[in-house]
């Protein structure tokens, strides 16, 4: 990357697709004309060619060293989306199944997923935590599972709200645990053990828009009906890994870059969970500093790690906030149009700088204006 293009960019608070860590994207620049050996561009290599494979099969290993996921789970890469997953989920393991499937609502991503899994089948929403603006998560008690769910949905991170799991659910050991962990996968360390299923799609914190990480348990590999179209099957892609049809071959590449910057420059998942708290504190001290001032959305056990969500007194400092920090090279805060406020996204990728940067900004903001 040329020094200017470097020193124009800024701190990126996207919510998604969000930033992606500079010596990343320097790499694939690099690489970008001509794929070492390969004397083309990723982009233009054969999914079933040698480079490839062992390009996939390089990113599959380093996720599953990140989490030390064992072979009783297959890590598929698929398309699609999260959105596709939403239906994905229940069309395997819920269709005809005669079981109903628990969700815990606790925000826009699970209101969606559970709109999709009602096309397919019976849905208990046995927690919801609308009446109250989807500002916190169930706490043990809150909710009862029966032992003969289908499966227990929830989403880990709710992006938009900014809510989060600190830790997983109570579930039924006979129940399979299903996460929407879209926005905050690879941001910490989790036993994939306790999960049936857990996915995420890479765009929030793991690399590109394109691809979908599926990690799943084998024994639910079997409960697709051949009925299904061969695409939403997931023993399709775990039978020919990953390669039942075209992966998204570019994403998957700068997924595997991503996760072996995880390990190699920053540590590993616990090291990347101490950075990630570290920044989201920065943001959230402020917040607690000025409590009348700046309106966390989320209830303080509740708050996310990834993106820390808070509203101004009025609409006027609402725009001035943003619009000054813009000035200040600190992009892309605006909340999501249904929730309206800042949303700043605080991703693996967001240097601990930027969280600085973005704390002086608001203490500096408050205190002018407060
Ligand atoms: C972004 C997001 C989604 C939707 O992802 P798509 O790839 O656009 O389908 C779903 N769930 C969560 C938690 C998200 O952050």
């Amino acid at each position: 990357m040329s020094a200017t293009a470097t020193t124009e960019r800024v701190f990126n608070f996207s919510a998604g697709p969000a930033a992606l860590p500079v010596s990343v994207l320097q790499e694939i620049q690099d690489e970008l004309l001509c794929y070492p050996g390969a004397g083309a561009s990723v982009m233009e290599l054969s999914h079933r060619g040698k480079v490839f494979i062992q390009i996939m099969e390089e990113a599959e290993a380093s996720i599953r060293s990140l989490f030390g996921i064992s072979d009783d789970y297959a890590v598929l890469l698929l398309q699609g989306g999260a959105a596709l997953q939403f239906s994905m989920i229940p069309c395997n393991l819920l269709r005809d199944s005669g079981k109903s499937a628990s969700y815990l609502l606790t925000g826009a991503w699970g209101k969606k997923a559970i709109g999709e899994a009602k096309k397919e089948g019976t849905v208990d929403t046995i927690y919801s935590a609308a009446d109250t603006g989807f500002d916190r998560v169930p706490k043990a008690g809150d909710y009862t599972v029966k032992d003969d769910s289908a499966y227990l949905y929830y989403c880990s991170n709710e992006t938009i709200e900014g809510v989060q799991f600190q830790s997983e659910p109570e579930c039924p050991t006979s129940v399979p645990l299903i996460s929407d962990a879209s926005s905050d996968f690879l941001s910490r360390p989790l036993d994939i053990d306790k999960y049936g299923l857990i996915y995420a799609c890479a765009q929030k914190n793991a690399g590109p828009a394109g691809v979908t990480v599926v990690v799943i348990r084998r024994d639910l590999l079997e409960m697709g009906s051949d009925k299904l179209p061969g695409y939403l099957n997931y023993k399709n892609h775990a039978d020919n890994d990953s390669m039942w049809n075209t992966p998204p071959t570019f994403p998957i590449y700068v997924l595997g870059k991503v996760a072996k910057w995880l390990s190699s420059d920053i540590g590993g998942l616990a090291a990347m969970e101490k950075l990630n708290h570290e920044k989201s504190n920065l943001l959230y001290q402020v917040i607690d500093k000025y409590p009348e001032f700046y309106l966390g959305h989320a209830q303080v056990d509740c708050r996310s790690k990834m993106n820390a969500t808070f509203n101004l007194p009025s609409s006027g400092l609402l725009e001035a906030f943003v619009s000054e920090a813009g000035k200040n090279n600190l992009q892309n805060l605006k909340g999501h149009r249904s929730v309206g406020g800042i949303r700043a996204s605080v991703y693996n990728a967001m240097p601990l700088e930027g969280a600085q940067a973005l704390a002086s900004f608001m203490d500096d903001f408050a205190a002018k204006n407060g």
